[in-house]
């Protein structure tokens, strides 16, 4: 199949491939498009991913075809724009650029102006008229060809360029004369002579194929292998590689190069955003080296700066590229994110991208576009990341809170970040491991960074503008960011830091407000979330369009009543262990856990029921007339003894047995594999009196509410841990034995239902004749994952992030469902379930019930519903919307 597309110039445009991301990358698949509806691209070609693949794969050479298919494309571009590659006279320079199928900034970025060498530069020095910018552009070529494609360190040209600086009392590198960057040019190139023990590669041939390999050996990189663990990227796709005829931006005052957003990317408000700087070169404006001026005139007058914006100063090119924007949008229908050159006035579109949004824009542009007609509101639906609204989910902060601002930057990111200051990344993932929230301050981030900006609650930067990588990374991340201040400097020696006037040392806390900017002394407080607006739109467009319930994880009143805010139909499970934790009642648990007999463990449970029932009733006020899943007692009893001195002592007291014996007792409860141990329904056999206590709080609790409020819930009470139907069939018996008992005594009577966990991989395979004694299952996919996998849910964390990195799972099983394996029991069970018991309802609990991929899987099975954690319920809303789509 083809290896190489041309675009631009009189390329066809024709193959549906070409148009395909995983074939041609983002970037590439969207210059021929641009090309094809006609927008101003410079021609070029793009070598496929498949190409990538092979190389990696094979001896990471280039065969002849490819070799081949290059050659004539190169011919393209000449036949296009009228010049040839490494022509002395007249050359023909290009760019050479990753882009992968999902746009990646762990990956090599681009070499510019490919194609310099001793005799072109002389030729692009007498075409352009300009050997100033000719020499400019070749040290560029130099620089950042031996740093991303050789490797040398870009710390050694940087120290040249600042001593040259500095020797002619220069401040800025514009004010370098020609002679001066051809004096610059060999130096740099004696630095790589000298780091690599070969000269700077001369022929452009020899310079295209380097930068080529280079490109695809970014693939394979460690920051990228990161980056796309981090974001759920399969490391299979590989890079494009996108060559394309040179436009330049630093050709003198009528040329210019920006990047910018069809609309506000952190706000979703409907304006034009951007920067551009006026004789620059691309990556000026990424690299924050410069400040880059403002797009709009009605932008630069709101910040109140004063260089003028690009409408301003350049009119045309700027009404061509607002021409531009709203074909793009009508084209995509989406907000586009751009990179553009202006040469000597005339536009040259160099990459759209559907942009990075924060959670907040997201959700403003799906309502605004369906109100614009642009798209419905099942595509609206299908636009937001459910994971993105987490981030509109938590705490701002509090309008009224005092604010000891220490400096202004920008506000590149918004939401409330506070935590103690770390001074580079690895400190910030060391810090954020032990549990410490951390704000990761740097000068600018790069690449590398990226692991530290995930841990960081949120990012600082003293450079960088709105689009610098630290803004774009922050955005995608959802970690609110403060770029671009200027008021803070480091220290990285004394790991110290200065923001504004105020002495600092890494560790102490400050707080960051990405909505405005303002980078704040202490922790400030924060308030609750807005749930109307747009968010509140968007979900009921997402509650028409989906067909499973949703329900939550809950088990304290305050957060059954959030879950409710959040728009929970039901409690899917309540573990009831966590009650047993209570500070004011451990002490009764423990003494029922150690007492000898079953007398010792009903005088226990006796002061336990009181408490248990008070727990109930005050959940089913919150969740009246909402279905409930109370999971009666799990986790081993081995959780619950004592440990210190101090509780064996106050046990002792409580009882008036001695510590001595009490020791003993908890030394014979003592479990060597707790999670396979004296747990779950296990514990309901064992000691029936546990179950029969919590079954009569559960009841008394449900008639209680219904006398006084007319409604009652509806109790599903839940059986832990079940590997065998006989051991549902007793415990159920029980269950409506205790219920049956309360009804008299209360001359009351609630609708309630009995029904198992299916967590364990015998459960799922006898699910049919489970059924036969329960009206429901719930998917514990937590402990199913662990038995089906033999991985151990408390210890995965040590081991499982290298089988994400070598690809043995394609994410970690307990947070995304293992759809694969895990994934055929819970569909097994569910069919089997089903045989036996036509109407039996079917959710799950697990983790997984709150992750986006694993409710799709739960759709296609058809589950009734998902039960999340309270944050977690508006992800699951939208994404089983999306599911059912
Ligand atoms: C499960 O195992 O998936 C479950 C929900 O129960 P727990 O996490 O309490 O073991
Ligand atoms: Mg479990």
């Amino acid at each position: 199949s083809t290896s190489v597309y041309p675009f631009g110039g009189k390329a066809a445009h024709d193959d549906p491939r070409q148009g395909d991301k995983t074939v041609t990358g983002g970037k590439g698949a969207n210059l021929a498009e641009m090309a094809s509806i006609g927008l101003p691209v410079p021609p070029g070609f793009t070598i496929t991913t498949e190409q990538c693949l092979a190389y990696l794969a094979g001896d990471k050479t280039f065969d002849d075809s490819l070799r081949a298919a290059v050659a004539s494309a190169v011919a393209h571009i000449e036949q296009s724009v009228g010049k040839t590659f490494g022509d002395a006279a007249d050359p023909l320079l290009v760019s050479v650029r990753s882009g992968a199928a999902i746009s990646m900034p762990g990956m090599m970025d681009t070499v510019l102006n490919l194609g310099l060498n001793d005799e072109t530069v002389e030729g692009l020095a007498k075409t352009s008229g300009d050997a100033r910018f000719a020499w400019d552009s070749y040290r560029r070529f130099v620089q950042m060809y031996s740093d991303v494609v050789l490797g040398v360190d870009h710390g050694l040209f940087e120290e040249a360029l600042e001593i040259t600086k500095e020797d002619n009392g220069y401040y800025a590198d514009t004010e370098l004369s020609a002679e001066e960057w051809q004096a610059l040019v060999g130096e740099f190139k004696s630095i790589v002579e000298r780091e690599l023990g070969e000269p700077f590669p001369q022929d452009p041939q020899a310079q295209l194929w380097g930068a080529i390999g280079a490109v695809f050996d970014s693939w394979d990189t460690d920051r990228a292998k990161i980056y796309r663990r981090l974001n759920d990227i399969p490391h299979d796709m590989g890079t494009a590689v996108n060559v394309q005829a040179m436009v330049f931006g630093n050709m003198g005052d009528s040329s210019a190069t920006g990047v910018a957003f069809t609309r506000d990317p952190a706000t979703g408000e409907r304006a034009y955003y951007g920067e551009y700087l006026i004789n620059a070169q691309g990556e000026d404006v990424v690299a924050g080296i410069r400040t880059p001026q403002y797009l709009t005139k009605d932008a630069r007058e709101a910040a109140g700066a004063k260089p003028l914006s690009m409408e301003e100063a350049m009119p045309d090119a700027y009404g061509e590229l607002a021409r531009v924007f709203d074909l793009l949008e009508s084209h995509y229908k989406d907000m586009q994110d751009i990179e553009f050159t202006v040469e000597r006035g005339k536009l040259w579109m160099l990459q759209t991208r559907t942009g990075k949004r924060t959670a907040k824009a997201a959700l403003k542009m799906a309502v605004d576009m369906v109100g614009e007609g642009l798209i419905d509101e099942k595509e609206a639906v299908r636009r937001v990341d459910p994971m993105a609204l987490d981030q509109l989910l938590h705490p701002t902060l509090d309008p009224k809170a005092k604010r000891n601002v220490l400096t202004t930057g920008l506000p590149a990111s918004p939401g409330a970040a506070a935590g103690r200051i770390v001074l580079d990344a690895d400190t910030a993932e060391q810090w954020s491991q032990r549990g410490d929230k951390v704000i990761l301050v740097r000068v600018e981030t790069s690449p590398e960074d990226i692991h530290g900006m995930h841990a960081a609650q949120g990012i600082l930067t003293a450079r960088g503008g709105m689009t610098s990588h630290a803004a774009v990374v922050a955005r995608g991340m959802g970690r609110p960011c403060v770029s671009g201040a200027s008021g803070v400097t480091i220290d990285r020696e004394a790991r110290t830091l200065r923001i504004g006037s105020q002495e600092l040392k890494e560790g102490d806390e400050v707080t960051l407000d990405g909505a405005n900017g303002q980078v704040m002394l202490g922790i400030v407080p924060t308030v609750k979330p807005e749930l109307a607006g747009d968010f509140g739109t968007l979900m009921t467009w997402a509650d028409k369009l989906r067909r499973m319930k949703v329900r939550t994880n809950a088990e304290t009143p305050e957060d059954c009543r959030m879950a409710r805010q959040f728009g929970a139909e039901g409690i899917g499970l309540c573990r009831t262990e966590h009650m047993f934790f209570d500070a004011g009642r451990i002490s009764a648990v423990r003494q029922m856990i150690l007492a000898e007999d079953e007398s010792g463990r009903r005088k226990a449970l006796d002061m336990l029921l009181p408490e248990q029932r008070a727990d109930f009733t005050a959940i089913f006020e919150v969740m009246t007339g909402l279905p409930c899943t109370i999971r009666l007692l799990d986790p081993p009893l081995h959780e619950f003894l004592p440990t210190q001195d101090a509780d064996f002592e106050e046990l002792a007291d409580a009882t008036g047995l001695g510590v001595d014996h009490l020791k003993r007792r908890a030394g014979e409860l003592h479990e060597f594999n707790p999670m396979l141990g004296h747990r779950g329904c296990r514990l309901g056999i064992t000691f029936p009196e546990i179950y029969e206590m919590q079954a009569r709080a559960i009841f008394e609790a449900a008639c209680a509410v219904q006398k006084e409020s007319g409604e009652a819930p509806l109790p599903e009470i839940m059986i832990p841990l079940v590997a065998t139907k006989r051991e549902l069939e007793l415990l159920r018996a029980l269950v409506d034995r205790v219920a049956a008992e309360v009804f008299e005594e209360q001359g009351e009577r609630v609708d309630y239902l009995v029904g198992t966990m299916i967590e364990l991989p015998r459960a799922a395979l006898m699910a049919g004749e489970i059924a036969n004694h329960g009206e429901f299952f719930s998917f514990g996919t937590n402990d199913l994952t662990q038995t089906t996998l033999g991985v151990s849910r408390d210890d995965s964390a040590r081991f499982l992030a290298p089988y994400v990195d070598k690809g043995i799972f394609p994410r970690d099983p307990f947070v995304s469902l293992d759809i694969d394996g895990v994934g055929q029991l819970v569909e097994m069970a569910t069919e089997r379930g089903r045989a036996t018991r036509p109407d039996i309802k079917l959710g799950i609990c697990g983790e997984h019930g709150g992750d986006p991929a694993s409710i799709a899987f739960c759709e296609k099975v058809g589950l009734d519903y998902v039960s999340a954690s309270p944050y977690r319920v508006p992800i699951a809303r939208l994404a089983a919307a999306q599911a059912a789509l």
